[in-house]
């Protein structure tokens, strides 16, 4: 099977976010240790993947991650995508703008972070951001958060055409699994420092949240950026499915090693 089309969000469809388990886990019958050992050997293709993307550098990979709050994006960072050499890869987190980031277009901050040729690209958070905690929250008004989701195609449209190959991953975790780790945090000695009194407020908004990613996954996904929906109750299946996703992206980029600008074979290294 592809995960890519088992999980992607087709172009103009809306995904029903109620209609798709958390706890599920389409494509793999195989259990936890069964899903950590593919993780393994996904990691070393990715691992050579992006060696032969730098090595190239002429293509770049952008993973844009969003969820709810405990949705997992931290946890899937430290397992999957420190399989990339950190040297060519930057995670960008983005939090509440600044005021000079206000004092531009939304786009702004996020466009200077996007990954030059070679390198990959990780946002924790995203432009989407300023159509969904923006939307929800009611920080602008809605004729400017509904001209967002074109002026977001035509952003990421822009980066494609320049060799950016994009691909954004909703973790989908249910109220259920949200409060267990939420509790977690509260419980755990090690799990303390994550907890945020707002993480409260935002899931008093759970069904206006779900709204909003849906109208996200609606609109923006495209063939050239395309949004993929993980079901991501079960930590070990959302690693293992955005590990296959992205080892499906990494060959179909398949970066090629460059030719060597003269014959090595003639080079004699003195003593
Ligand atoms: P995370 O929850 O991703 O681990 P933080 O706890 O630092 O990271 O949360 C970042 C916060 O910044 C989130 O509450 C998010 O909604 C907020 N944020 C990000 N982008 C924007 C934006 N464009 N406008 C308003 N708030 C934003």
């Amino acid at each position: 099977v592809s995960f890519s089309d088992l999980l992607r969000v087709t172009p103009g469809t809306r995904p029903d976010l109620a209609a798709i388990d958390p706890r599920g886990t389409p494509g793999f019958d195989g259990d936890k240790a069964a899903a950590q050992a593919r993780v393994d050997a996904l990691r070393d293709e990715l691992a050579d993947f992006q060696e032969r993307l730098w090595a190239e550098a002429g293509q770049s990979l952008l993973v844009v991650l969003q969820a709810l709050d405990g949705g997992g994006k931290d946890g899937l960072i430290r397992k999957v995508i420190s399989a990339f050499n950190p040297q060519g890869t930057r995670v960008n987190g983005f939090v509440v703008p600044t005021e000079e980031e206000l004092r531009h277009d939304f786009l702004w901050r996020v466009h200077a972070a996007a990954p030059g040729k070679g390198r990959i690209g990780v946002f924790n958070r995203s432009h989407y951001e300023d159509v969904l905690v923006v939307r929800v929250k009611q920080l602008v008004p809605e004729s400017v958060w509904q001209d967002r989701y074109r002026r977001i195609n035509d952003f990421e449209a822009l980066l494609a055409a320049n060799s950016t190959r994009i691909v954004k991953f909703y973790l989908h975790i249910s109220r259920e699994e949200q409060r267990e780790r939420f509790l977690k945090r509260l419980q755990d000695p090690k799990k303390g420092w994550k907890w945020d009194p707002a993480d409260l407020e935002t899931r008093a908004k759970w069904a206006d949240y779900q709204a909003a990613y849906m109208d996200a996954l609606e609109l923006c996904s495209t063939d050239s950026a395309p949004w993929f929906v993980i079901p991501a109750d079960h930590k070990w299946y959302r690693d293992l499915a955005v590990a296959e996703i992205l080892a499906e992206t990494a060959r179909a980029m398949d970066p090629q090693w460059p030719e060597p600008e003269e014959d090595l074979s003639a080079i004699v290294v003195p003593d």
